[in-house]
């Protein structure tokens, strides 16, 4: 069984590891391979799995047509699917971060599902969502969470954290300049050369630091800065620590249009597949004057079904009803059906009848499935 050493690109070598794998597990299964082998190989093979996946989302960034494919094999991640449904239904919105105790950042969905950022992370690198900076973090180097870090200012001299921070005013009328302390009497500012009492904010104003230290006596300025982790108990400078961006996300309106056609497609290939079908999605055929696409199309004996989905956030209108048409002229040989969710306008399925689409509607993709195998089992 040799494998493909020079794939293409790496999503199709993921495929082509992806098969050989499966082929592996058969044959161990069917007892053609030794388990010591079988272990081996197919530790093997996960581990090249896993590269060219890792492989696949770098070249993702700069590669829209890698991009684009990842992005439909993904919309029917069930975690990424919710995501998406977010954005379909809060379309304009971006999506802002929550720090809790731990501040880790995490994203609420839906009103009421918490994702991570590593799965938003990794939908911005296939291009379904845009980041903005919102925030910066500071992580501890050595157990790598946020949550334990604490700032510390320190003395200059001895290090000890056992320092007083004291602003400096200056009056301005007198030209005094003193520790603010000094100026203090009970909870009234009063200049300690002209007896003057300060009002407003506009009479003095605060020149800088002075720090003491209560353990050397040691005066200076700048007080020295670390971080200390008290989840592991080490401390690290600035330049040591990781420094972890947190963003704010969105979706753009060409992805919730993607998003819209391909959202069902998965649970669909999977049914009819079974039923032995076979699909290809996106669906592309050469048209009279140029090629098409479709959500996917379906074939089986001499049956060429072409099929468009869409989900909208509320029922869906005509548009992607008179696209489809316009599509099924151009390419003119094939069958066209139709999948809304959760249900198409009065309107649109109006426009469909007229124009011999047939169209099946419901409210999740598995139920929407079983309705388009229905009615293509009667074309
Ligand atoms: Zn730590
Ligand atoms: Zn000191
Ligand atoms: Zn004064």
């Amino acid at each position: 069984m040799a494998s493909q050493e020079t794939a293409n690109d790496p999503l199709t070598e993921q495929d082509n590891l992806t098969s050989e794998l499966a082929n592996l597990e058969k044959q161990f299964a069917d007892r053609k391979v030794k388990e010591k082998d079988y272990e081996l190989l197919s530790k093997q093979l996960r581990e090249r799995i896993r590269k060219a996946e890792s492989q696949s989302y770098n070249l993702a960034k700069k590669d829209e047509s890698i991009a684009r494919r990842l992005r439909l094999r993904n919309f029917n991640d069930p975690e990424i699917q919710q995501i998406v449904n977010h954005f379909l239904k809060a379309s304009e919105k971006s999506l802002e971060p929550t720090f809790g105790a731990d501040r880790i950042p995490r994203y609420l969905v839906l009103g009421t599902v918490l994702v991570e950022q590593k799965i938003l992370q990794k939908m911005a690198d296939m291009g379904m969502l845009s980041e903005v900076l919102f925030e910066r973090i500071v992580s501890c180097p050595t157990c790598g969470t946020p949550s334990n870090v604490h700032l510390r200012f320190k003395c200059t001299q001895c290090n000890s954290m056992n320092i007083a921070l004291n602003r400096m005013l200056e009056h301005l009328q007198c030209g005094t300049i003193h520790q603010e302390n000094v100026f203090f009497v009970g909870r009234n500012l009063i200049c300690p050369t002209c007896k003057k009492m300060l009002q407003n904010k506009d009479e003095y104003r605060v020149i800088g630091l002075v720090c003491s230290c209560r353990a050397c006596d040691a005066h200076f300025e700048d007080p020295a800065q670390s971080y200390f982790c008290r989840g592991c108990n080490s401390e690290f400078s600035l330049s040591s620590g990781q420094i972890v961006d947190v963003f704010s996300y969105g979706m753009g309106k060409n992805i919730l249009n993607e998003a819209r056609r391909f959202i069902g497609v998965n649970a669909l290939t999977t049914l009819l597949t079974a039923k032995g079908y076979m699909i290809k999605s996106p669906g592309v055929m050469a048209g009279a004057s140029k090629e098409v696409v479709f959500s996917l199309t379906a074939e089986k004996d001499t049956k060429l079904i072409a099929i468009d989905l869409s989900q909208g956030d509320g029922e869906v209108e005509v548009e992607p009803i008179l696209d489809l048409f316009v599509k099924v002229l151009e390419v003119n040989s094939a069958h066209a059906v139709f999948g809304a969710m959760p249900a198409l306008s009065k309107k649109a399925r109006d426009v469909a009848a007229m124009h011999n689409i047939q169209v099946a509607e419901a409210a999740a993709p598995e139920e929407l499935a079983e309705k388009i195998l229905e009615i293509i089992g009667r074309i």
